[in-house]
């Protein structure tokens, strides 16, 4: 389970939507605790891929992640998700999504549909990597 708090929800959102119709991406920071991850703060990521494969890919650079990593430690916080929208598609990750997963992070992923927000589901992966199963956002 997964606590996001309603600011939260709303960055992510206004996120995937100006950036539509590319993917956003981002990263959660927040604790781990007793099986469920609490979300104190989103950081925003760019989208490092060429503007022609942004629309159904989502790579954050190595440079970037380690940028939001240290933030994270300066400020006590664990990188515990990372959020991504899907571009007039479906909030499920995808295969691609799939296979550059790693297992304990929770992954967010939104639906914008012509400019708006329209769905958002965290999905964790199954710890032998074979599939993503829904997790409930519990937000505050
Ligand atoms: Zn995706």
């Amino acid at each position: 389970m997964i606590s996001v708090s309603d600011e939260q929800l709303a960055q992510m959102r206004a996120h995937g939507e100006r950036d539509y119709p590319y993917e956003c991406c981002g990263l959660m920071l927040g604790r781990f605790a007793n099986g469920l991850k609490q979300v104190l703060e989103t950081y925003a990521i760019s989208n490092a891929r060429e503007e022609e494969a942004k629309r159904n890919r989502f790579l954050i650079r190595p440079e970037e992640l380690m940028r939001g990593e240290k933030y994270a430690r300066e400020n006590g916080l664990d990188v515990v998700g990372f959020y991504h929208s899907h571009p007039d598609d479906v909030a499920v990750p995808s295969q691609y999504d799939l296979e550059h997963a790693w297992p304990t992070y929770s992954y967010i992923v939104m639906s914008v549909e012509k400019t708006r927000a329209v769905d958002l589901r965290s999905w964790e992966m199954e710890s032998d990597r074979t599939r993503f199963n829904e997790e409930e956002i519990m937000s505050r």
